[in-house]
Order: structure tokens, then C-alpha cells, then sequence
């Protein structure tokens, strides 16, 4: 069978399972010329799988859950936690792929892939990596999580690559209170997201940005801007539909840690931004430090 054929075979084996568990989005790309890009973590195994022209299934997860008046936590978090979400939906995806091609390799990864994802996605023609840095598959925007399973069978793309289809469009870059976003990427140490996940003592500059933006986990300014995630659809996926968590408090904090995304990071990052969240409103009063209560 030729890799052409094989990918035909792999696709049409999992695209029943992908589509009842609300999965429209994926794609293929061979891991051979991407060995360059292999980050520390795990990297051996992903290098032995492109050494016998292996490749990648990359899966993206939707997870647009619909509006809140009040939130101070990342979209993308509201839901059940994504890490075990994905895992169960990859497992069910591979599934019949395991049972067909017994002896071979299928390796999931979600956030702890060897190989940079955004980028393995636009390999596999599922998107362009936008301004902003993260994925925009047509039809869907960038409010999806871009989860891969690696395996030792030959596949190649079958979907064409897209050209960035950012164009003139600067509204993320207009958008980051910070300066965060550049031609090379997100600069990760001004970026709001990356700083309410930090660990330790954070820098009187740090804690300002935590309490301007109000978030407990995350920021979404650019995110929010794109016009690709205009009107999106809610995600066909039940986890991130269920148990929506909008504002997380200092009473709320340790019965929802088990069950999110963010419980990674310790509670002790999440009750220190909700400190400074808090200072900050005690010290401008309620009325003009925003809409966000019950911290
Ligand atoms: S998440 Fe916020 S701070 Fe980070 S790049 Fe986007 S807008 Fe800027
Ligand atoms: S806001 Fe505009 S520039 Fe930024 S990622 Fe979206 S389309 Fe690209």
C-alpha cells in the first residue's frame, strides 16, 4: 500500500468515531522533515517514529462554550479538563486503527508533544498560524485545542496546505494590552496568559498586568479580537460544554481544582492571582474595577 492509500485507509477508519464524538477537524503529516523542530520533552520516541517514516494524526478539539456577563477564567478552561477530555477522545478515535494494524505504534499527546503542535497542524493543512500565534482552521478560528497522535505508520497530508490568511489584519496585535505579540511570535514574558501562570513571587510589573486584566487563568484579548472566532458555533463536545466554571473564587477554588485544566499549575498560582485580583478591587472599589464578583 502505497502512503497515499494508507492515509485513505487510516482516514476512512477513523472519521466515524472522530464524528460522533463532535471531531471534524483532522489531518496528516509525515514527522520526517520535522525532526528539526524537536523540543526536549519525549523527544527520542518522536525521533525514532520519524526515522521509520512515521507521522502524525492531528486532531483539533473545539471548545467555544458560549458568552458569561462575568468571567475572569480563560475560555478554554471553563470546561472539564481538557488533558483527560482529549485522551479519552484520541483513545476512541485510534481505536479501530489499533485493532486493524496490530504491532503498530499510536502515541497520544495532549500539551506534552515532542514536536511543536500549531505546527504540525499547518503540515497536516489545517489551518495557518495566525498573528496571535495560535491556529485558525477555516470555519472554526483559533478556539480549538490541538491535540496529535503520533505512530510509526507511513501518512501524508491529505489536505492542502493554506496560505496565512491573516492578510492586512493587525487586531490582535491592537488588542494585547502588553506588546506581547511581534513579527517572531508571543513574547512569552509579557504576555497576561503566560505571567497568571507563572510560578513564585511574581515582579511588581507582573502582579499589575494580573490585576488590570482581572484573570484568575489566562487572558483572551487576542483571542477575542481575530475575526476568524466571530460568531462561533458552541463545541459539539460535551466536556467543554459541562460544568462551566466562569468565575473562580477563593471559596470555589479547592472543590473545582480536580476537575480542571489549570489544577496542573497548584493552587497556590490560582489563590495568588485571586489575591492581587482581589487588592486590586478593594483599592479602586467595586464600581470602577469592572464586573467581575465574588472574589
Ligand atoms: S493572551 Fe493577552 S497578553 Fe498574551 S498575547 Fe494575547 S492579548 Fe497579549
Ligand atoms: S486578529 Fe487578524 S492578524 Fe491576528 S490572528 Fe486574527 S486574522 Fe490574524
Amino acid at each position: 500500500m502505497t502512503p497515499r492509500e494508507q492515509t485513505r485507509a487510516v482516514r476512512a477508519l477513523v472519521e466515524g468515531p472522530a464524528a460522533d464524538l463532535g471531531v471534524r477537524h483532522l489531518g496528516f503529516c509525515p514527522l520526517g522533515d520535522l525532526s528539526g523542530l524537536l523540543r526536549s520533552r519525549r523527544q527520542g520516541v518522536a525521533r525514532q517514529l520519524a526515522e521509520a517514516g512515521g507521522s502524525a494524526m492531528v486532531v483539533l478539539l473545539p471548545y467555544y462554550a458560549g458568552d458569561f456577563p462575568e468571567r475572569n477564567v480563560a475560555r478554554y478552561a471553563l470546561g472539564q479538563d481538557y488533558h483527560r477530555v482529549a485522551m479519552e477522545i484520541l483513545s476512541k478515535i485510534t481505536a479501530p486503527l489499533r485493532a486493524a494494524c496490530d504491532g503498530r505504534v499510536f502515541l497520544p499527546f495532549v500539551d506534552s508533544s515532542p514536536l511543536p503542535e500549531v505546527e504540525l497542524a499547518v503540515r497536516a493543512g489545517l489551518g495557518f498560524r495566525g498573528r496571535h500565534g495560535q491556529l485558525i482552521a477555516p470555519g472554526l478560528g483559533s478556539m480549538a485545542f490541538v491535540c496529535e497522535v503520533m505512530t510509526d505508520l507511513p501518512l501524508e497530508p491529505d489536505l492542502p496546505v493554506l496560505e496565512n490568511g491573516c492578510g492586512g489584519c493587525r487586531r490582535c496585535l491592537a488588542a494585547c494590552p502588553t506588546g506581547a505579540l511581534t513579527a517572531e511570535g508571543v513574547n512569552t514574558a509579557l504576555c497576561r496568559s503566560h505571567i497568571t501562570q507563572k510560578k513564585g513571587e511574581l515582579t511588581p510589573w507582573e502582579a499589575r498586568q494580573v490585576a488590570l486584566g482581572g484573570f484568575a487563568w489566562g487572558c483572551d484579548l487576542c483571542t477575542d479580537a481575530c475575526p476568524y472566532n466571530r460568531g462561533p458555533e458552541p463545541t459539539p463536545i460535551g466536556p467543554f460544554r459541562e460544568d462551566l466554571t466562569p468565575v473562580l473564587t477563593r471559596e470555589n477554588l479547592d472543590g473545582l481544582l480536580p476537575g480542571k485544566s489549570y489544577a496542573w499549575r497548584g493552587r497556590d498560582v490560582l489563590l495568588r492571582n485571586l489575591t492581587i485580583i482581589g487588592e486590586e478591587r478593594d483599592r479602586v472599589g467595586d464600581t470602577a474595577s469592572g464586573t467581575i464578583s465574588g472574589i
